[in-house]
């Protein structure tokens, strides 16, 4: 449990770092009426894949595939099932390449992930995936751009199911909390207890639910 809070903390502490991590213009103009529908939001994402990814779980051909396939299918059940009608697709692979040594999420994110996917691909964001277990802050998100870890210590498919929805929850407003007492169970807050989960499903906490939800009925991309 501690060392996910570790996990966990550090991904979070570094978007608290950044101050265009979160979207802050889902606020509905005055005088316009909020239009209640929720209307459903395609991520047709672009992987990339590294080395030790490759190494750790195989490659783009086959178990590294499904993989990636299964934590995808998993994030998307998990988003659908908290009340966001995100649909997420995999629309191609590809590798990049981290440099040994590499291991300040700050400075990957900022010299490292790749900037765009292939131009063929019918991708509109990507996740450049790490298996490196090393690294520190295990995710960075800014649409249409993630830098996620894939998470070094069991349950992996968990926490690592957990730091996608946490890092695409930012991608429609949700900002992170710090905070061992917060009232409620939120994948959002890096102190989160028992994996920011019950009875399997994956929680977010109330002002975030609000955020994102009024993020995907604006949503524009
Ligand atoms: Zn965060």
């Amino acid at each position: 449990m501690a060392r996910w809070l570790m996990v966990v903390c550090g991904a979070a502490g570094f978007c608290v770092g950044l101050a265009s991590c979160t979207r802050r213009d889902a606020v509905p103009r005055q005088g316009e009426p909020e239009r209640s529908e929720v209307p459903s939001v395609e991520l047709r994402v672009y992987v990339f894949l590294d080395d030790d990814f490759i190494r750790r779980f195989g490659n783009a051909d086959g178990t590294g595939r499904r993989r990636v396939n299964d934590w995808l299918y998993e994030t998307e059940r998990q988003m659908q099932a908290g009340g966001f009608p995100v649909v997420i697709r995999m629309a191609g692979m590809g590798r990049w390449r981290l440099p040994a040594g590499a291991l300040d999420g700050t400075a990957i994110w900022a010299k490292h992930v790749p900037q765009s996917w292939p131009g063929e691909a019918d991708a509109n964001c990507m996740i450049a995936l790490t298996g490196r277990e090393g690294v520190y802050w295990s995710g960075v998100s800014k649409w249409p751009r993630i830098f996620s870890k894939a998470q070094a210590a069991e349950p992996i498919d968990v926490k690592t199911v957990n730091l996608l929805c946490h890092e695409i929850s930012h991608w429609f407003g949700a900002t992170d909390i710090i905070d061992p007492d917060f009232p409620e169970l939120s994948v959002m807050n890096y102190k989160a207890r028992h994996f920011a989960r019950e009875d399997g499903r994956v929680q977010w906490d109330k002002a975030n639910r609000e955020r994102m939800l009024q993020g995907l009925r604006n949503w524009r991309h």
